[in-house]
């Protein structure tokens, strides 16, 4: 595959007038907004000494929308109508977040329908009516883009915002149409590691033949991103990791620490106590990166909670990062010592046990010489200036997607059309055929997963192609073409060679994939590779079986007269016995039954032949072609 470029140098504007485009790390716990200024990226002020703003989002009854820090002070006192972690419930089902351990205790609905009505979107309720996780995230992004306007004076032109990248197709789409509500003209989504890489590659890393670690420990997600950078083009070669991981979840493990402590039930607190608890172990837990041990009060009780204790109740935890790390080095079809360097990201890499575990894990001292909070927006924002044609670089970039993408093929296996792990934007077609004799229509199942039947993986649209002439089965040539843009999202089309009948889909979004579904599906796939293979190879000998059996029977209906009596007799044991060897699965059986049936029929297909070339069956020959 060519590799992309994000600009020509011609694209640059003629004016000198650089466009005023922005990065934007759109995170869990904590958003920033970052721009070029002079060849230089920098964050923008939020306030007057902070440009971290809080991912944070209070509703009053007022119809009042505050935002960042002024909304997290309503944390504590009024948690109903203060909404926080938004970015994990975007893009999924009532299920999906109900089923996750978020620190969160929201009252949630799901009275608004999405767009295809089948789903229903979850909501937040509030004072100020029900509000959905698209309208949170677009308050923040709104925030963010007035704090560039007014630094700036001057409206903005484009923006790139970041997405882990482990966000299905669902959640990205959220996070744009997040974007459109705030008014933000966005130019594309990266992936998080990416951008930081991006950030890092500008400064310290030697941009020719690098490879490229970048672990990412934010407040509500984990992702591990193993990246190639050679001659200036960054191609992201695997990524690993878990959106339901982050500081939040060691803020609830440091609080039930407490609770047990103290003797508390964790259950039995109101909203207000809950929030003051999880707060209060999230401060506890901050200092421990500069201190042994500290003090905690909450409440009436008090205690002394050690780095050692700590390091003990997160050691589990940690070593699934380290786990997930090593699945992507894996993944990468690369080892640990090919590693050149490994980028720390996020608020929860100053952890202590994470540095060192990651050293001991990589055998080098990670990169952390720029602020692991603001990495992503830094590189957002260098992506953004590159695309806006404001930098004369020959920096490239390459994402991929996390699952492989396909459509359903008769025997619900699954036909992947994009593989897992490949670059994007991508297009993609392969050809298919009808199944019967004068098929009209071929429903288009597209599915996504790497599981070898469809029934294992995630159904993702479902559309039919119609009008298709009249044909001999196997005769109509149907090229389907999977596109994804540059931001992930996929169109498919279906379009049948000889009359160009057409059908197109867009995936729209329906109930996101957990992001631990996403993570199980790839993790099954591995682990049932050897059944699913086994299985795939049997589904398709049952296929190709009901469709020999099929063709033997019209040339013995074509063909009555010259079949003797005792080949007849033959073939329909062989049908029946082969039918029962498919419907028992039996593979060996099924594969030596089609043999002797395709024998038989080969040499009554000779016969008809020599038959035909004499002349006397030449319609019969030309029926059955
Ligand atoms: P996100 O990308 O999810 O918005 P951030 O990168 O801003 O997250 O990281 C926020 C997380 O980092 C929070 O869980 C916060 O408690 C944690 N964090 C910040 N500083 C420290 C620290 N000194 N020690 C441990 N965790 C920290
Ligand atoms: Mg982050």
């Amino acid at each position: 595959m060519g590799l992309l470029k994000i600009s020509e140098p011609s694209n640059k504007q003629d004016s000198g007038r650089k466009r005023f485009v922005v990065g934007i790390d759109l995170g869990t716990t904590n958003s920033l907004i970052a721009t070029v200024i002079n060849g230089k990226p920098e964050t923008i002020p939020i306030s007057a000494k902070k440009d971290i703003l809080p991912s944070v989002v209070h509703y009053n009854k007022d119809g009042k929308v505050m935002v960042g820090l002024e909304a997290y002070e309503h944390l504590i006192s009024n948690p109903a109508n203060t909404i926080n972690s938004v970015k994990r419930c975007l893009g999924k089902s009532l299920d999906d977040i109900n089923s996750t351990n978020t620190a969160s205790r929201y009252q949630l609905s799901s009275s608004v329908n999405s767009s295809n009505n089948q789903h229903q979107i979850p909501c937040f309720k509030t004072d100020a009516g029900l509000i959905t996780p698209v309208e949170v995230s677009a308050v923040i992004l709104n925030k963010l883009k007035s704090c560039a306007n007014h630094q700036y004076k001057e409206d903005i032109e484009g923006a790139v915002i970041t997405v882990p990248a482990y966000f299905d197709d669902t959640q990205r789409k959220a996070t744009k149409d997040a974007a459109a509500i705030a008014g933000i003209p966005l130019l594309r989504l990266i992936n998080e590691p990416t951008a930081a890489a991006v950030a890092y590659g500008y400064n310290e890393i030697d941009n020719n033949n690098q490879t490229v670690a970048v672990y990412d420990l934010g407040g509500g997600t984990f992702d591990v991103s193993i990246l190639k950078i050679e001659d200036g083009i960054f191609e992201v070669l695997a990524t690993a990791g878990n959106n339901n991981f982050g500081g939040d979840d060691i803020d609830l493990l440091v609080a039930s620490w407490i609770a047990k402590t103290a003797n508390i039930s964790m259950q039995n607190l109101n909203d207000q106590d809950y929030r003051l608890l999880i707060d209060t172990a999230k401060q506890a837990k901050e200092s421990l990166n500069k201190v042994n041990s500290i003090d905690i009060k909450f409440k009436h009780w008090s205690g002394l909670l050690t780095l050692e204790t700590f390091d003990q109740l997160i050691a589990v935890a940690i070593d699934e990062t380290i786990k997930l790390f090593a699945k992507a080095i894996t993944d990468a079809k690369t080892t640990i010592t090919d590693i050149d360097n490994v980028i720390l990201v996020g608020g929860s890499t100053r952890i202590n046990q994470v540095k060192t575990k990651i050293t001991n894990f990589c055998k080098q001292k990670p990169l952390d010489s720029l602020d692991p909070d603001r990495v992503v927006a830094i590189g957002a924002a260098m992506h953004a200036d590159i695309l806006a044609g404001n930098n004369n670089t020959d920096m490239l970039l390459l994402d991929i997607i996390p699952l492989s993408l396909g459509i359903e093929t008769m025997g619900g296996i699954m036909e992947k059309i994009i593989e897992r792990n490949s670059k994007i934007p991508a297009t993609t077609s392969q050809y298919f055929t009808t199944y019967q004799d004068d098929q009209n229509a071929i429903i288009i199942n597209v599915y996504q997963g790497d599981r070898e039947l469809v029934k294992d993986n995630r159904s993702l649209a479902t559309f039919t192609l119609r009008d298709i002439p009249a044909m001999a089965a196997g005769r109509a040539k149907i090229k389907v073409t999977f596109q994804l843009d540059a931001d992930g999202v996929l169109s498919v089309t279906a379009i049948e060679e000889s009359t160009k009948k057409q059908s197109y889909i867009e995936v729209k979004p329906s109930y996101g994939l957990t992001d631990e579904a996403v993570l199980n599906m790839i993790n099954a796939s591995i682990d049932y590779a050897e059944q699913d293979h086994n299985q795939r190879i049997i589904q398709q000998q049952i296929v190709e079986s009901s469709y020999l059996i099929n063709s033997i029977n019209k040339l013995i209906n074509t063909n009555k007269d010259s079949i003797s009596k005792e080949d007849n007799k033959k073939i329909n044991k062989l049908i029946t016995d082969l039918q029962s060897a498919c419907d028992s699965n039996s593979k060996d059986e099924i594969i030596r039954l089609k043999k002797d049936l395709e024998t038989i029929g080969e040499s009554i297909a000779k016969k008809q032949i020599k038959l035909a070339i004499e002349g006397s069956k030449l319609s019969d020959f030309e029926e059955q072609q």
